[in-house]
């Protein structure tokens, strides 16, 4: 298989994910409700304690059900924090003799920030040059998802991913691209709208090697659609 195909199935690929896949994890599930607290009656009184805070009230109709709603939605947001690596990424690593650059591009994600707790959301390519071991594809999405999935900062998510798959899958190096708009900047007008914020982290061979982190970035600039 030529380098060049194996991005272009990637890509293809990365296309079909569904961003709740985590979703479907029983192991996680499990952990989700050992880490609430308890039936979450707590949770559901502070934001009643909010909603009168800003004036409203929390008896009214449209209002009755919200707390409920939002802590399902906060627990479902922040699920992140209760996946186990070590399971995520079990049987997905292969040893193989492929030391061209891997892409995958095109994975979306959705996560708060941790400053106004408000969405932040775009789109991440990974790449990674292995040295002898592969993860298996449908897993860097979930990785992605997961450090997206907890109140986060884009900088520090951006480092935690390449870090991640640096630690794990030992390649010779790894670059991750962020793209993402922030609720928190652009609702309240504090930049133009459809700013986007871009971060990089790049580490090894892609960090030392310019030729390797100018080969990754021609990939960022091929058009999606062009495969
Ligand atoms: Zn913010």
């Amino acid at each position: 298989m030529t380098p060049g195909r194996t991005i272009a199935r990637m890509d293809t690929e990365t296309g079909l994910f569904d961003p709740e896949l985590l979703d479907d994890d029983p192991d996680e599930a499990a952990a989700d409700e050992a880490g609430s607290d308890g039936d979450g009656a707590a949770f559901r009184a502070s934001v009643r304690h909010i909603l009168e805070e800003i004036g409203e009230d929390p008896s009214r109709e449209g209002l009755e059900k919200t707390p409920a709603r939002v802590q399902r939605m906060y627990r479902e947001l922040t699920r992140g924090y209760h996946v186990d690596p070590d399971r995520l990424i079990n049987h997905a690593l292969f040893d193989v003799a492929y030391s061209e650059m891997v892409v995958v591009r095109g994975i979306e994600f959705y996560s708060l920030c941790e400053h106004h707790l408000l969405p932040f959301y775009g789109t991440a390519a990974v790449a990674y040059i292995p040295d002898g071991r592969v993860i298996g594809l449908s897993k860097i999405p979930r990785i992605v998802e997961m450090f997206a999935r907890r109140l986060q900062v884009q900088e520090r998510m951006t480092a935690q991913i390449a870090e991640f798959l640096m630690d794990r899958l030992h390649p010779q190096g790894v670059g991750v691209v962020m793209e993402a708009t922030h609720l928190c900047t652009v609702m309240r007008g504090v930049g133009k709208q459809g700013t986007v914020m871009t971060t990089s982290h790049v580490l090894g061979i892609f960090r030392s090697n310019d030729k390797t982190r100018a080969e990754f970035l021609s990939h960022l600039q091929r058009p999606t659609s062009s495969v």
